[in-house]
């Protein structure tokens, strides 16, 4: 974020101004809510890595912001700027994201001060390994009590670097695989889940467009198809959210906006060929067919139907918020809104589709993962061909009864493979969710409550109930 505004508060402060809020308009016994927004735990580790002949010494957090539910989930950050006011503010987040969502974990987050780019993938991979051993030593890598995930900075290379480095150190637990997800398929990933938090941005932006009222509320009509997108970060799920909307919703992604500017083109940017770009060129500057300004940030600001930052906190800041002409934002960074730009944005009418929601495609794969390594058999592998054989039969009497052949498509005879058993689990989850959200804002919208405040409303109260069983 350019130009820090004084007035604006941290992160974490931020997720403390949102839940109070929400907290605030519930009725929780007394010291709950203070409970509920602590962070538990953070661990601070520094370590020394011998590197270019002389010892490294890196610094690494793991946060545990609450153990109502165990394990506690939430992603692995590389990046030089991390902090405990960023990883506490993320932990926070997942511990309400997974509230919402009903995926049954506590929250947690961690970090590592590097920027990966400043080393070699086999200098990575050491550092990766004593981080991972320093967590798992402390169990904040654990299958039953703390499972971290890619975030900024990481993927399925990190992961696959943590399942070992877990799996050499407790070399009797059966479960070891379930120790971090997000991992390569060949090592007990799951079909689906790079692309998860991408394609949980599409399903809920479809389930939004099946709410008239709602679409009403932000000042749109129709149908998601043919609305202009623009788009912060193309990392994992700026690409893939950008990617599933224009190939999949026919969304017209009119501007990306990434590190080193921004690249425009109203009639709809081509994003797999601006990705393959950016892998070769390292940016989108020169990219093809599109206007180029250097200024990225300026076009979060250009007209448009929806906005989706999916880079980093605080895009949405004091300082541009009120030139903001999106009617929809869809928060598929975590915090890319801060406190005071929220009331701006909710001043002007913007519907803001929050964080825990919009990103939460990531964590619900993730958990679909750690039930696949936590009984050792790939989705559908039992009931598929047993599923094709019932559909053949139908079929076959279908066309005995009637005469007529069934058209020749395969579709209709297909049992469900584990890709498929994802994507239909990850969208029945982001549709429940946000008809409870929409719910709970359409009744109270007279009391001011936004979507934000709904999903916290939700959250919180779940998060409450689990505590009170288990006697707080
Ligand atoms: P990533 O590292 O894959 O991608 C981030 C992208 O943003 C990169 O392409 C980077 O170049 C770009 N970027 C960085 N700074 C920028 C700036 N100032 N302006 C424009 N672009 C910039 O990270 P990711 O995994 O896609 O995560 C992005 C956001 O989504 C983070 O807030 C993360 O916490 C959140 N998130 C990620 C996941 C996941 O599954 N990966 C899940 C939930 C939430």
């Amino acid at each position: 974020m350019d130009g820090v505004d004084a007035r604006e508060p941290s992160f974490r402060d931020s997720v403390d101004i949102m839940f109070n809020r929400a907290a605030g308009m519930l009725d929780l016994p007394s010291g709950m809510a203070e409970k509920i927004r602590v962070a538990n735990s953070t661990y601070i580790v520094r370590f020394g890595v011998k590197l270019r002949g002389e010892i490294k010494t890196f610094t690494g957090y793991r946060s545990v912001h609450s153990e109502h539910m165990e394990p506690v989930k939430g992603g692995i950050r590389f990046a030089d700027n991390v902090n405990q006011d960023e990883v506490e503010a993320l932990a926070a987040l997942m511990t309400y994201k997974c509230a919402l969502v009903e995926v049954p974990y506590g929250g947690s987050k961690g970090g590592l001060c590097i920027n990966p780019n400043d080393w070699e993938v086999d200098e990575l991979e050491r550092i990766t390994r004593r981080f991972a051993y320093e967590l798992i030593k402390r169990d904040l890598i654990n299958p039953a009590q703390n499972v971290p995930a890619p975030d900024m900075g990481t993927g399925e290379r990190e992961m696959a670097w943590i399942a070992d480095a877990y799996k050499r150190i407790k070399t009797d637990d059966i479960n070891a695989r379930a120790c971090v997800t997000g991992k390569p398929r060949n090592v007990g990933g799951i079909a689906g889940r790079t692309e998860a938090t991408g394609r949980g941005v599409q399903y809920g932006l479809r389930e939004f467009f099946r709410h008239p009222k709602d679409i009403a509320a932000a000042g749109l009509s129709g149908s998601l198809s043919g609305k202009r997108v623009i788009v912060q970060g193309l990392g994992n799920v700026g690409y893939h959210a950008a990617k599933f909307l224009s190939e999949e919703d026919d969304c017209l992604v009119t501007a990306i906006a990434e590190r080193d500017g921004a690249v425009i083109n109203e009639a709809g940017i081509n994003v797999e060929q601006l990705k393959e770009y950016m892998n070769e060129h390292g940016g989108v500057k020169g990219f093809p067919g599109c206007e180029y300004v250097e200024n990225g940030p300026s076009v979060l600001e250009s007209e448009c139907d929806i906005l989706i930052p999916a880079a980093m906190e605080a895009a949405i800041h004091l300082g541009n918020a009120d030139r903001i002409k999106a009617p929809l934002i869809m928060e598929a960074a975590n915090g890319p809104v801060t406190a005071g730009a929220d009331e701006i944005l909710r001043g002007k009418g913007c519907v803001i589709i929050p964080d825990m929601y919009a990103n939460a495609g990531g964590v619900t794969v993730s958990y679909f993962e750690w039930v696949k390594n936590l009984s050792h058999i790939r989705f559908g592998r039992m009931q598929r061909r047993q599923e094709e054989a019932w559909h053949e039969m139908l079929i076959g009497g279908i066309e005995e009864v009637t005469g007529t052949p069934f058209p020749s498509d395969k579709k209709y005879m297909e049992g469900a493979d584990e890709l498929s058993l994802v994507r239909s689990g990850l969208d029945d989850t982001m549709r429940s969710a946000y008809q409870q959200m929409s719910k709970v804002w359409n009744a109270r919208k007279d009391e001011g409550i936004d979507l934000r405040t709904a999903a916290y409303l939700i959250s919180i109260q779940k998060v409450a109930d689990s505590y009170a069983t288990l006697g707080l």
